[in-house]
């Protein structure tokens, strides 16, 4: 049976040029980019393009990349890092929608005495931009905010939080994992100070991830050792995840404009068809602004496991909203901080696609998923028949 893959902000398949790119490392270039001979020497040229290629990805200086173990390591880094450089400052602002990556790092600032901020979005998951410039004050160290929802592919008005802080003196930092490659970045002309992104959401290897930090934006290290990433992050470098990632960022600025138009145009496709097959059902996130490769449905009545079950006879690989993993089935933290029913919040299911899906997959699953829900509403007993 054939996999149809449609859980791409969990994870990407890796390009195959990438595959190509980093195969040599392993066999023949395995050399330590700290050594003085020839042969490890070699290696510091693979991490300096790949520096090169990311910068021009993000429109930075590549002295402004700092390669990290993903998303999680970059997120801890910006903020316990710009933390650390004003300990004078005690408040952090973020949302209530951010990755465990970063409302993980927050709560536990706010055990340690910091005043935290979770500012909350409305039913579309929007911010409200008048509450953050009123918390914003000489207190603030760091606004924290993603640029793009992982769960509902909402796009926060990133720029203009970006100037709202700067405008204040604070730090700005944004998770952008979900939505490098989707939204064109130009970082030189902005005012964001730190941005995360991950490798293995951009068809790189799992592992690997890059800090930006904008020059003169003051960071203190929290991994200590070597002198590698210009002492900012040390640890012998993760050569063919650093250089993995230089070549998708290179493949991501070329399929930019496919993501926006081959692949919404596939989104849109299969969420119109699901939301006019199936009753009962409901887009979560903003239409207006979102990325282009992610839907948020809710299927009322039912459980977003079972559904996730019975798609996966079908080899259509998706996921759900509750978070069944930590065995509490407790809707997922977004929704309900966008006031998504009980009801609505079990049954969500995420499709999140990328270049590699195809017209076929989308017609397959539209095909596929409208019994299913007719299916578990007959047995739901939250349906009166
Ligand atoms: N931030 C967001 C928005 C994410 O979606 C993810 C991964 O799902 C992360 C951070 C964590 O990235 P990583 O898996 O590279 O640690």
């Amino acid at each position: 049976m054939k996999t149809v893959y449609f859980d791409n902000n969990a994870t990407t398949r890796v390009a195959d040029e990438v595959v190509e790119e980093i195969e040599p490392l392993f066999r023949e270039l395995y050399g330590n980019p700290s050594s003085m001979h020839t042969f490890g020497g070699q290696i510091g040229r693979r991490i300096r393009e790949a520096r090169e290629q990311a910068a021009a990805l993000l429109g930075c200086d590549p002295s402004e990349i700092i390669f990290t173990s993903g998303g999680t390591e970059s997120d801890n880094m910006a903020i316990k890092g710009a933390l650390a450089a004003a300990p004078n400052k005690r408040k952090v602002i973020t949302t209530r929608v951010e990755h465990p990556a970063v409302l993980a790092v927050c709560r536990d600032l706010e055990n340690q005495g910091y005043a935290v901020v979770e500012l909350s979005v409305d039913k579309q998951g929007r911010l409200d931009m008048a509450e953050l410039n009123a918390h914003l004050d000489d207190d603030t160290a760091i606004v924290t905010i993603m640029y793009a929802n992982n769960e509902t592919g909402t796009v926060f008005p990133i720029e203009r939080i970006a100037q709202m802080a700067a405008g204040k003196g604070v730090v700005f930092h944004t998770d952008a994992v979900q939505a490098v490659g989707k939204s064109p970045l130009n970082l030189s002309r902005s005012s964001i100070d730190l941005l995360s992104l991950s490798g293995h959401k951009l068809h790189a290897p799992k592992g690997v991830g890059i800090l930006y930090v904008r020059k003169g934006t003051r960071l203190v290290p929290f991994m200590l050792g070597g002198h590698q990433e210009g002492g900012r992050r040390a640890g012998t470098e993760n050569v063919p995840g650093i250089v993995g990632l230089g070549k998708a960022c290179e493949l991501a600025a070329a399929h930019m404009d496919e993501e926006n138009t081959r692949v919404r145009n596939l989104r849109d496709k299969l969420e119109r068809a699901i939301l006019k097959k199936c009753p009962d059902c409901r887009l979560n996130g903003d239409p207006a602004n979102r990325l282009p490769n992610t839907c948020n449905i809710s299927f009322e009545f039912v459980e977003g496991e079972a559904i996730l079950l019975l798609l996966d006879k079908y080899g259509i690989c998706a996921s759900s909203g509750s978070a069944c993993t930590s065995g509490s089935l407790e809707p997922s933290h977004v929704l309900r901080a966008m006031g998504v029913p009980f009801t609505a919040a079990h049954g969500s299911i995420r499709f999140s696609l990328s270049r590699y899906n195809t017209e076929e997959e989308v017609d397959y699953t539209i095909e596929k998923l409208p019994p299913i829900i007719s299916k578990l509403r007959e047995l739901s007993p939250f349906v009166a028949t």
